[in-house]
Order: C-alpha cells, then structure tokens, then sequence
C-alpha cells in the first residue's frame, strides 16, 4: 500500500488494515490507538481471549511459529501492514510474504527476523556496526560453553538461550560448578530447543535504560529518527519490575545512548518505534538488545508523555508525524498474577486510585499464573521519586482473588 495511507472506512472495501501477530497487552494498546484512526485491526495470538482479541475487529488463535499457519492466515486476511508483537513467531514466512509484496511487516521482516534472535543482533551491533557490548561468546554444548567461560569472558557471567525473552532461561554464573546447572536451565527456557546459549561478561552498570526510539516520516516524507527521553528500570530475573521516565543522566551519557540507538535503528530500518536496552556504567553505555516494537518498560509513557509508546508506534506506521516530548515525569510498576488460576478478580482498584496522579492497566488475560504480568500501575508527579512511589504504592494496593462464580470474589 502506497503512503500517505488513505483513511478509510473499517469492515468496508476501503479499510486500512493491521494485523497483529501477538496480542498481548502491547498489542492492545496498539489496537486501541489503531481504533481511534478508524482502522480495522486483526489481532493474533497463540491463545484465545487473549487482551488484543477482546479490542480487536477480529482475533485469530494459531501456532504463529508454523509458517503453513501464519501463511494461510495471511493470505485470508489480506492485511496491508504485519505487525510482530512477540518474538517466536515464523520470521522467514515473513520475509517472503515482504518480499513477494504480500503486505508491509513492521519495521522489516529482516529487523524482525534478525532480533528474535540473540546471535542475530549481538554480531550486528557488535561486529557489523561495531557498537559497544558487554564481552560474549556463542556455545553449542556444555564443553563449548565451558571453554568460552575459560577462553576469556570468566566470572560472573550470564547465560541466555538465544533463543529468549524477558529472562527465560536466564542466570547468573559466578563459578565453575554452576555453568552445567545454567546451561541445562538455558535449554529448558529456550523457546525452541535450539541448544545454543550467549554468555556475557557480567556488567556491574550503575543503571540500565530503555532508549525508546521512533522512526517515523519527516515533512518530507523521508524517515526521521525521534528519541523518547530515556526510561530507566529495574528487572529481577531478567523481568521488568518497575520502569520510570525521565532517567537522569549526564548530557554525554544521554547522548552516547542515543548515538548507539540511532546507529543501530538507522541498519534495521522501516518505519516504527524501537525499545533500544542500554547499560550505563560511568561514562560508557553499552548497547545490550533492542526490541523493533514498542517495550514493556516503555507502559510508563502511557502516563509520561503527550503520545505514549503505542500511539508513537502507530502514528509512525501509518506514516503521521509523531511528538514525543515528555509531559511529566512517570512511573509504571507490574502487578503479578501471585495465583496460579483462570479469571481472577481484582480487589483494592477504588483504594489505588485514591493514590494522586495514578491510573491503572489490567489486562484481561484469561488465566493467571504466579509471575505473570496482569496489570500496570502508572502514576505522575513533581520528579520520578514521587511517581515511583504513587506507582508502587497503587501496584501493592491491587490484590488478585480467587473467584467463586461469575466473577464474585471469595
Ligand atoms: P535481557 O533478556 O538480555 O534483556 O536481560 C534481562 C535483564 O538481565 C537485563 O535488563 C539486565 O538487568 C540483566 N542482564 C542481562 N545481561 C546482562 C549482563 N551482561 N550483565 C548484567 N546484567 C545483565
């Protein structure tokens, strides 16, 4: 489809269409934006209900790593833009649907294709474009890993799957008699069974961003590169906990980040929002991942900025400008499932929003588990001190129930 897109008219001839594959609560705030332009959204996932179905014009289940399956659904859809939401989907039916002209995938197929794995982006960034990164290796085996541990990167260390997200097989190695007990944990939280892990030099960095950044068309019609103002967090376990924006840092720091953001969004390409993952030690920041979509540590724009990072994400797409100043400083902290259980209810939500400047997400996933992410707090205030306390205080004030029937709370 040609751009600028012509806004047409949802379920009619004239419809511009998105399809998400993946539709998670990242996915359904895309969704929502995406509704407000009046375009006619196609949400998929691997799992029926899931929040971007229950927004979306129509929702889709299918297993998105069979290429056959996405293929069909594709060619049923007709959809003029692709949207990945999540990694572990086919990335090479996507290169030829982008290739045959089928649709337009987001950013490319190949930025797509080439994050979903470690290896892919670690050997880009580092080795191609030649940005800084914590020491690593690849390994196939035990002894292979083994021997890089050895050969150079030592102790403490991180093995990852390379095939991994948000901390999926992920540890921490500070000796010897643990690398067999994380390589065997690596390829049990790998999301194919791949058998090949990254281990990292372990980075004591005093803090770590998220450099969200977009690139949309300039009123030239020429892609443009916007920074976000950069969004600190903290993970456990390789998981976001609580997220904040703006993080402070020195002017050098600040604009190294965006160097390293620009450098490696400018070899991907396409048109989208990046959530650049950055550590900050000193005056060195070192380029850690970067997802081509938008970061679930960038929530706290859905209260800090003027356009949060799904509107952003769309705006860029349909080819519209975006604006992506601050409007406040903003926090954001996860609520967990804390049950293992199918339709809980929430309790305390009248109580958290009590709490100045704050607002609330949940997401409607039909089934809970122990730490899987529900819901978001998010709350504004005079400095992100203030914000990252109203955040975790909403956060602690919702509790997850087990529910008798229909929804009635025990
Ligand atoms: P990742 O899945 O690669 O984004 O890692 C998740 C989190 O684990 C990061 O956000 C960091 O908090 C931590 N982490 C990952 N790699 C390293 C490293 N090489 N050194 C220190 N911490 C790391």
């Amino acid at each position: 489809m040609e751009k600028p897109f012509p806004f047409g008219t949802p379920l009619s001839p004239s419809a511009t269409k998105v399809m998400f594959l993946g539709s998670g609560e990242l996915g359904k705030e895309c969704i929502i934006a995406l509704q407000r332009l009046g375009v006619e959204t196609i949400a998929v996932d691997r799992y029926a209900n899931a929040p971007g179905h229950q927004v979306a014009h129509r929702a889709h289940v299918i297993n998105m790593a069979d290429p056959d399956a996405l293929r069909a659904l594709i060619a049923l859809e007709k959809p003029h833009l692709i949207v990945p939401e999540i990694e572990a989907i086919a990335t090479e039916a996507l290169l030829d649907i982008e290739r045959q002209g089928i649709a337009c995938v987001i950013p490319t197929a190949r930025a797509v294709n080439l994050t979903m794995n470690r290896e892919g982006i670690r050997r880009l960034a580092a080795e191609t474009l030649g940005v800084p990164t914590s020491p690593y290796r690849f390994a196939s085996s035990l002894e292979e890993l083994r021997a890089a541990i050895d050969g150079g990167i030592g102790y403490p260390c991180i093995v990852k799957p390379v095939m991994s997200s948000s901390g999926k097989g992920q540890s921490k190695v500070d000796s010897a008699e643990a690398v067999e007990s994380a390589w065997k944990y690596a390829a049990a939280g790998s999301r194919v069974n791949q058998g090949r892990v990254i281990v990292e030099g372990f980075v004591a960095f005093d803090y770590e961003i998220t450099q969200l950044t977009v690139r949309a068309l300039g009123h030239d019609g020429t892609p443009e590169t916007y920074f976000c103002e950069p969004i600190g967090h903290i993970q456990v376990h390789g998981d976001y906990v609580e997220s904040w924006q703006p993080q402070a840092m020195s002017a050098s720091t600040k604009q190294r980040a965006r160097d390293i953001a620009r450098t490696v969004t400018d070899n991907l390409g396409g048109l989208g929002i990046f959530g650049v993952e950055l550590f900050v030690r000193g005056d060195e920041v070192l380029f850690s991942e970067v997802s081509p979509r938008p970061h679930d540590t960038g929530m706290v724009t859905l209260c800090s900025q003027y356009q949060n990072e799904f509107e952003l994400h769309v705006r860029a797409i349909l080819g519209l400008p975006v604006d992506v100043s601050l409007r406040s400083p903003g926090a954001s902290a996860v609520i967990y499932g804390q049950l293992e259980e199918k339709g809980i209810a929430f309790v305390g939500v009248e109580e958290a929003l009590w709490v100045p400047q704050s607002d609330v997400r949940l997401f409607g996933k039909p089934e809970s588990f122990m730490n899987r992410r529900m819901g978001v707090a998010l709350a504004t205030g005079r400095d992100t001190t203030v914000a990252r306390e109203r955040a975790k205080l909403v956060a602690s004030s919702i509790t997850p129930v087990r529910t008798r029937s229909k929804g009635q709370p025990r």
